[in-house]
C-alpha cells in the first residue's frame, strides 16, 4: 500500500509540476506578443485621505487578458518579464498610460487625481525612465507632481547607488516617488537614510493584523512616527476593515487604500467614481 500510496503521491506531484510549467509556457510564449495585441490593461485602486475619505488618486495595477488564461495579475507575469526583458517595453507602455490617464483627468476637469505606478528592478538599471518620462511630460503638460513612482526596497537595493541617483534625478524633475511595501526587506532604516523620498507605503503584511497582533501594531504605529519625523507621507496598504482604518487614522496615518474603499478597477470605473467630485466642483 505503501508503495502504492508513493507511487500516487508522484504521480500527483509531477501533475501539478506539469500545470504549473505549461501555465509558464502559455504566458511566455505569449508575452512579447501581448504588448502588440494590446492585451494589457492598467487597473485602477483609489486612495483615500482618511480624514475625509475622499479619492485622492489612484495607483495603476497592470492586467493581462490572456486569451487563453484570461485576466491575468502581475504575480503571475513580471517576473517572466523581468527575466525575458520585455518589463523594459512593458514598463514604458505603463508610464504613456499613466500619463495619458493624467493628462485626460486633467482635460475633463476631473481634479487634482495623484497616479502611482510601479517601477520594477529591471527598470532601476541603467538609465531608467528618466529618457522615456522627460518624453511624456514634455508633451502632456500635467503636474509632475501627480506622478508618483513607487519602488520596492528589494528593487532599489540591487544597485543602491544607482537607484539613488534615479530617485533623486525623478525627484528633481518634480516626480513623486514612494517606497512600495515597507518594512518587507532587510534594509529599510538605511534605505531611508540613503534615499531621498516623498511616501511610505506600508505593506499590507503588517496592517493584515493590526488588530489581533501586538507586535504588528506597534510596528505600524512606530512607522508612521518615524516617517513623519523624517518629513515624509504615509500610505497604508491592504486595509479591509474598518478596524484597520480606524487604528490607523488614529495613529496619524493620512491615506490608505485597500478592499474596505476599492478593489482594483477598469479606468472607466474609476472615473465612474469621481463623477459626483466633478459635478461638485
Ligand atoms: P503592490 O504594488 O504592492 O500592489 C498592491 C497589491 O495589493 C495589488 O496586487 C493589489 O490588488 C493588492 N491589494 C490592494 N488592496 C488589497 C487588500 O485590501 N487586500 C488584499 N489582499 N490585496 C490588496 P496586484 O494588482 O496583484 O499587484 C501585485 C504586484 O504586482 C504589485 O504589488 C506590484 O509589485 C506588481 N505590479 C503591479 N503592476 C505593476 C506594473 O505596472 N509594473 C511593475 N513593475 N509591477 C507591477
Ligand atoms: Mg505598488
Ligand atoms: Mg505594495
Ligand atoms: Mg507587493
Amino acid at each position: 500500500a505503501a508503495k502504492s500510496q508513493g507511487r500516487g503521491n508522484f504521480q500527483f506531484f509531477s501533475a501539478s509540476m506539469n500545470a504549473a510549467t505549461h501555465e509558464r509556457l502559455l504566458l511566455e510564449n505569449r508575452l512579447w506578443l501581448a504588448l502588440e495585441q494590446g492585451e494589457f490593461e492598467l487597473y485602477l485602486q483609489p486612495q483615500v485621505a482618511l480624514d475625509d475619505l475622499r479619492i485622492i488618486g489612484a495607483e495603476a495595477l497592470l492586467r493581462w487578458h490572456h486569451p487563453e488564461l484570461g485576466l491575468v495579475g502581475p504575480d503571475r507575469f513580471i517576473p517572466i518579464a523581468e527575466e525575458s526583458g520585455l518589463i523594459l517595453p512593458l514598463g514604458d507602455w505603463v508610464l504613456q498610460q499613466a500619463v495619458e490617464l493624467l493628462a485626460g483627468w486633467r482635460a475633463r476637469g476631473l481634479g487634482r487625481l495623484r497616479l502611482a505606478v510601479n517601477l520594477s528592478a529591471r527598470q532601476c538599471h541603467g538609465a531608467g525612465p528618466l529618457a522615456q518620462l522627460d518624453r511624456l511630460l514634455a508633451g502632456a503638460g500635467i503636474d509632475p507632481a501627480l506622478l508618483e513612482l513607487e519602488i520596492t526596497e528589494s528593487a532599489a537595493m540591487q544597485d543602491p547607488e544607482r537607484s539613488r541617483l534615479l530617485l533623486r534625478e525623478l525627484r528633481a524633475r518634480g516626480i513623486k516617488v514612494a517606497i512600495d511595501d515597507f518594512g518587507t526587506g532587510y534594509s529599510s532604516l538605511s534605505y531611508l537614510k540613503l534615499f531621498e523620498l516623498d511616501r511610505i507605503k506600508i505593506d499590507r503584511s503588517f496592517v493584515k493584523d493590526i488588530e489581533s497582533d501586538p507586535n504588528d501594531a506597534v510596528i505600524v504605529e512606530a512607522t508612521i512616527a518615524l516617517a513623519h519625523s523624517l518629513g515624509l507621507a504615509v500610505v497604508a496598504e491592504g486595509v479591509e476593515t474598518a478596524a484597520q482604518r480606524d487604528f490607523l487614522r488614529a495613529k496619524g496615518c493620512e491615506e490608505a487604500q485597500g478592499y474596505l474603499f476599492a478593489r482594483p478597477m477598469p479606468a472607466l470605473a474609476f472615473e465612474a467614481l469621481l463623477q459626483p467630485l466633478a459635478k461638485r466642483a
